[in-house]
């Protein structure tokens, strides 16, 4: 295949359930086709079905940031500076990775959310964006994008939620959720 042809940014966003296994669903295929294929889950601390199958998936390598133990406005000053600081830290590590290993597909699931949130600093991850590795294409995660991220983007895809059965009452299921 054409590595050259590679180097597209990609958005899954929306309220509806099925932006992290699109994300994921990728890098299946990715996989596939014998790509190196790195996922940065941000803002995730439990196990997840899918954490156990990706590490099975050839030249597919995983790593997560640090999860928050509680929400952002529960944090001290102290605390969240912290938490930024590692979040920070986080990015430029995978970006680095990703030089190293000569990955083809970088994953950040979350990182929106990451961002919107503050644990991110948002001008990082733009900076990364725009100075990435020319054929690195690159996959993110999470709702409300802000309008410099969906600029920069070449697929904006928007998971739209009709109907979601949390709403009446159905708690996150094994292996459908987590
Ligand atoms: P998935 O991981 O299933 O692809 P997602 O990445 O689109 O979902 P997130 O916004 O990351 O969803 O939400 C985290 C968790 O909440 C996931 O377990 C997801 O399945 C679930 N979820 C997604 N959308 C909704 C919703 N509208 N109401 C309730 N739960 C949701
Ligand atoms: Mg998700």
């Amino acid at each position: 295949m054409d590595k050259n042809k590679l180097g597209l940014i990609h958005i899954y966003t929306g309220n509806g359930k099925g932006k992290t296994t699109a994300a994921m669903g990728l890098m299946l295929r990715a996989s596939g086709r014998g790509l190196k294929v790195i996922l940065g889950q941000f803002l995730k601390g439990r196990e997840t079905g899918e954490l156990r199958t990706l590490k099975l998936l050839p030249g597919v390598e995983v790593f997560r940031g640090k999860p928050l133990t509680k929400f952002t406005f529960q944090m001290t000053e102290e605390e969240k500076a912290e938490v930024l600081r590692s979040h920070n830290l986080f990015i430029q590590e995978l970006a680095a990775r990703c030089v190293e290993e000569k990955a083809d597909l970088l994953v950040l699931d979350e990182v929106i959310g990451a961002c919107g949130t503050g644990v991110l600093d948002k001008t990082l991850l733009l900076d990364f964006l725009k100075h990435k590795p020319e054929h690195l294409e690159v996959v993110m995660t999470g709702r409300n994008p802000s309008p410099e991220l969906l600029e920069l983007a070449d697929y904006v895809s928007e998971v739209c939620k009709r109907k979601h059965p949390f709403d009446k009452g159905i708690p996150a299921r094994e292996g459908i959720e987590k």
